[in-house]
């Protein structure tokens, strides 16, 4: 089945928005043309100034994360309500950092999803293994569960708004990449998992991006891999010069 490439950048908590401006406006230039699918996420401070350069272009506005909360004291979270209104369309959950660093649970980020999805977002869902899990054999059993618990009570009606993101957590940043057979056969098994929750159809037709330390020298590697539909980029998303060739792969 036909899958268009979605290529996201994930911009961490870098750039001033003087920065964000310029690095938007060079990649509104080289991307014009570009075949795939193209997001930007950008930090909380910078979305709105990024928003006000690609909107109108074929890059769509991401944010890295949202409250769990429409709205409320919840003191310095930022609600799907104001992510809406500087333009963000997608928001990327779960992330790595975000599980690790910052505690986020399963239940917790399946309740960010809801709302996203609630709020009209489409929703970038991370999953990954750790190197620990990864070497007792517990891969697939991680992707599994943070798939099932990510979308609990994600109806069929919205499950066409969801990619998923196989992040290997000890391949994020880290310079080492999975190798496109292995990064395959977790989006097989991730694709799997998801024909068993929605069916064939759904399966054939969702986009699973790979992730962790995607450079221009490895990304066509992965992206021939039958189950590989695209990459959410860290560190080389950084510049239009490493971004750049990587989107236009
Ligand atoms: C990420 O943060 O989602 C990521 C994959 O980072 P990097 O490309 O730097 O490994």
């Amino acid at each position: 089945m036909a899958r268009n490439y979605f290529i996201a950048g994930n911009w961490k908590m870098h750039k001033t928005r003087a920065e964000a401006a310029s690095l938007s406006l060079e990649l509104v230039a080289a991307l014009k043309n570009g075949k795939h699918k193209y997001l930007v996420a950008p930090s909380f401070t910078s979305l709105e100034t990024v928003f006000a350069v690609i909107k109108g272009s074929n890059i769509i506005l991401g944010a890295q994360n949202c409250a769990a909360e429409e709205q409320g004291a919840h003191t310095g979270e930022v609600s799907v309500l104001q992510l809406k209104d500087v333009g963000v369309q997608t928001i990327i959950l779960g992330h790595s950092e975000r599980r690790h660093i910052y505690k986020e649970d399963d239940e917790l980020i399946n309740r960010k999803v809801r709302l996203a999805l609630k709020h009209g977002f489409d929703v970038i869902l991370c999953v990954g293994e750790l190197l620990e899990e990864r070497e007792a054999g517990k891969a697939e059993a991680v992707c599994k569960r943070q798939t099932v618990e990510g979308l609990k009570d994600v109806g069929a009606a919205d499950i066409s708004r969801i990619t998923i993101a196989y992040e290997p957590v000890w391949a994020i940043g880290t310079g080492k990449t999975a190798t496109p057979e292995d990064a395959d056969a977790i989006h097989a098994y991730i694709r799997k998992v998801i024909s068993e929750l929605y069916g064939a159809d759904a399966a054939g037709k969702i986009i699973i991006q790979y992730g962790g330390s995607v450079k221009p020298d490895n990304v066509a590697a992965l992206m021939a891999k039958e189950n590989i539909d695209g990459a959410l980029v860290g560190g080389a998303a950084l510049k239009a010069e490493t971004f750049v060739p990587i989107a236009k792969f």
